[in-house]
């Protein structure tokens, strides 16, 4: 059978891919430690829930508006006033189902054959498939560990071409754990203002923050870095809502539109109840965030400092987000029974035969030499997980 062109250009998402490896051990009954999946092991807070079982008992159950509800869009708008301090009303909100959605949706309204998108390196893994498939043309940028990780305004600049037509932020990044700093993204704002390029920014681990970070959205930096700027942001990591389903998109109301034709021949509107579970996570309290931001901040240090302490590894200390990322270049060109760790993917597929434990290759994010760790799980099973980690880098030679 030929399937289309599209298809055959997709692998599928690999952090998805080694999580469903690491069960598949574990149904064998083989004891395996995940730091693949990048989701909360929270639970969803129970007042949101309360909110989707009361819609669902209310009969909320039929279609709503393609691209979400008034009530939703209105409760984004206030959240989006109140916390980053920029101004949309509800023409430029679209809800979609999850950030990916939001992301693909944007992609495939916004990107045309041919057009550039620069996505700095390290990056999330679904970034250059979803521009791909739109016929763009992924430009990966690489960042540097030395300078954690972020793109600066003279590299952004260096990139751009007379097809450039966006830059992908993600602060705090997946999967390094980077956020930028105001004055960062002033310097990033100011290149793509002059150039009249537009800002993709993927704030879904905005209050997932360290350290007394704050959290700065582009697009509040003024009008004029607002009118080229889409913020990508949903509700799935800040409220433990992976499995709900709602993302969202803010920007300019053409845009957003266009958007919303596809979104309604596609999908149509994201799940009724989910919708109203969203208004709930969005505008009920909030004390259960800060519960969760301060848990993951205390294994944020665990594993941070498990891994520093291992011979060879460095390894940027994440300011956002629930991912480490360790440089593990020195144990490449390693042997195992006479077998040469060539690379990073090789390199898990080692720690998951030896030391049981799933990790995610760096070459996936686009930087070589390095592992992906997501780490909102037990902090003893983090402490046994590196453990192990430790010792069967040692065994290779
Ligand atoms: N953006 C980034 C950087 C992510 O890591 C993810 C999820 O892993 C998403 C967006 C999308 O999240 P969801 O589709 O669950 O809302």
């Amino acid at each position: 059978m030929k399937l289309s062109t599209r298809a055959q250009m997709v692998k599928p998402s690999p952090t998805l891919a080694i999580t469903a490896k690491a069960n598949a051990l574990r149904a064998q009954g083989i004891d395996v430690i995940s730091f693949g999946a990048g989701e909360p092991d929270y639970d969803t807070p129970q007042h949101i829930k309360e909110a989707a079982i009361a819609a669902l008992q209310e009969g909320f159950t039929k279609y709503t508006p393609a691209g979400g509800t008034d009530e939703l869009k209105e409760a984004i708008c206030a959240k989006l006033q109140r916390e980053n301090k920029v101004h949309y009303k509800k023409e430029h909100i679209l809800v979609s189902c999850g950030g990916k959605h939001s992301f693909y949706n944007l992609a495939q309204a916004f990107i045309d054959d041919g057009d550039e998108v620069i996505i700095p390196a390290p990056f999330w893994v679904s970034y250059p498939p979803m521009v791909a498939l739109a016929g763009g043309k992924p430009v990966i940028v690489a960042t540097s560990e030395e300078e954690g990780f972020k793109l600066r305004p003279d590299t952004l600049e260096k990139a751009i071409t007379p097809r450039t037509k966006a830059v992908v932020i993600n602060s705090p990044s997946n999967p390094t754990g980077a956020a930028y700093t105001r004055a960062e993204l002033q310097g990033l704002a100011e290149v793509a203002v002059r150039h009249q390029i537009f800002i993709i920014s993927d704030e879904i681990y905005e209050r997932i923050v360290y350290d007394g970070y704050q959290h700065v959205s582009i697009a509040s930096l003024g009008e004029e870095v607002k009118a080229i700027t889409i913020i990508v942001n949903g509700v799935s990591k800040t409220y433990a809502m992976t499995g709900w389903r709602i993302g969202y998109t803010a920007g300019p109301q053409e845009i957003i539109a266009a958007m919303n034709r596809i979104q309604s021949q596609s999908t149509s509107n994201p799940t009724s109840f989910a919708q109203k579970g969203a208004v709930e996570a969005l505008q009920g309290s909030q004390a259960e965030v800060s519960t969760m931001v301060a848990e993951y901040q205390r294994r944020r240090d665990l594993i941070w400092e498990a891994l520093t302490a291992i011979e060879g590894v460095s390894c940027h200390k994440p300011q956002g987000a629930f991912y480490c990322f360790p440089n593990l270049k020195a144990y490449l060109g390693k042997a195992c029974k006479g077998e040469r760790i060539k690379d990073s993917t090789r390199l898990t597929d080692y720690l998951l035969e030896e030391a049981r434990v799933a990790v995610v290759p760096g070459v996936e994010f686009g930087a070589e030499g390095y592992l992906r760790l997501s780490y909102p799980i037990a902090p003893e099973v983090i402490q046994e997980g590196v453990k192990r980690i430790r010792e069967a880098l040692a065994k290779l030679d």
